[in-house]
C-alpha cells in the first residue's frame, strides 16, 4: 500500500501541471504526492503531508492537520491506474518524503514502466534516505533538496554525510538548496566542497510561498548564482497558481 497526501478529503494528490523547479522546470508532467515526512522543516509548504494533530515540532504557520482528512492509503495497482490515466510521459513522485516508501514505491513503478516502458520517472527527496534497491533502478532523476539549518532540523537528522556522498556522485542526482537569506550560502559553499557536488548539478533556489517573495529573494540569489557558477532555479508553480495543493 501507498499512502498519499489528498487535495481534499478522500481525494487523491495526482495532478498534471508543470514542474515548477529545477532542471525539469517548464516540463508537462503527472505528480503523485506521497504522505508522511522524517524531517520538520518550519517553512515546509506541504505540512499537510506530516504535521498531524499532536505533532508539535515547529512550523511558521503553527497549523495542525487532521491525518484521517489528509492522507490515503491506496494499492500500488489503484495508484499506478490513477497516475496511467494521466497523458504526460513524465512522473514527478514527490510528497513528503517519498523514500520512506519505498519498498510500495518500487513494486508502483515497476507496474508503471511496464504499462508505460518510456515514462520519465522523478522522485524529489531531502537526501536522508538511502533507496531501496528494488526502485533503484527504476528511477530515472533524483531531485535531492537537502536541507540547511535555517530549516530548522537538527543537521545530524537533515544531512547524512553517506546519502550526500553517494548522490553526489549520482549521474542522476540534481541539488536544489532552499535560500532564505544570504547567510545560507556559505553552507551551501561548505557542502558543495565536501562532498564534491558538481556546479552545474547544483541549483539553489528562494524560499517562499508568494510571489513578491521568490521576486524579492530571486534578484540578490541570481546575482549569488552567477558568481559562484551555481545554478539557479525559481518556483514557477507558485507564480501560476499560488499556493495550493494540487498544482
Ligand atoms: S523535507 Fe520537504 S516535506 Fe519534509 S518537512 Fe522539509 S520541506 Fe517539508
Amino acid at each position: 500500500m501507498l499512502t498519499l497526501a489528498t487535495v481534499n478529503p478522500g481525494e487523491p494528490e495526482v495532478f498534471s501541471s508543470l514542474q515548477g523547479e529545477g532542471p525539469g522546470m517548464g516540463r508537462p508532467s503527472v505528480f503523485v504526492r506521497l504522505s508522511r515526512c522524517n524531517l520538520a522543516c518550519r517553512w515546509c509548504d506541504t505540512a499537510y503531508t506530516w504535521r498531524f494533530s499532536g505533532d508539535n515540532r515547529p512550523h511558521r504557520d503553527d497549523l495542525a492537520f487532521t491525518r484521517a482528512d489528509n492522507q490515503l492509503a491506496l494499492s500500488e495497482e489503484e495508484a499506478a491506474a490513477l497516475i496511467l490515466a494521466h497523458p504526460e510521459d513524465r512522473l514527478v513522485i514527490t510528497g513528503g518524503e517519498p523514500l520512506l516508501q519505498g519498498a510500495a514505491l518500487a513494486r508502483t513503478v515497476a507496474l508503471l514502466k511496464d504499462a508505460r516502458p518510456a515514462l520519465h520517472v522523478e522522485i524529489e527527496t531531502n537526501g536522508t534516505v538511502a533507496v531501496h534497491a528494488a526502485l533503484d533502478p527504476l528511477v530515472d532523476q533524483f531531485n535531492v533538496s537537502p536541507k540547511l539549518a535555517h530549516s530548522g532540523n537538527d543537521a545530524a537528522l537533515a544531512l547524512v554525510p553517506e546519502r550526500l556522498a553517494a548522490w553526489a556522485q549520482d549521474p542522476r542526482a540534481w541539488f536544489k538548496f532552499v535560500v532564505e537569506t544570504p547567510a545560507d550560502l556559505a553552507e551551501i559553499a561548505a557542502l558543495q566542497q565536501r562532498y564534491a557536488i558538481a556546479a552545474d548539478h547544483l541549483f539553489v533556489m528562494p524560499e517562499g510561498t508568494a510571489s513578491a517573495t521568490l521576486r524579492e529573494r530571486s534578484r540578490w540569489l541570481a546575482e549569488e548564482a552567477l558568481e559562484r557558477g551555481w545554478r539557479f532555479t525559481d518556483r514557477l508553480h507558485i507564480h501560476l497558481y499560488g499556493d495550493t495543493r494540487g498544482t
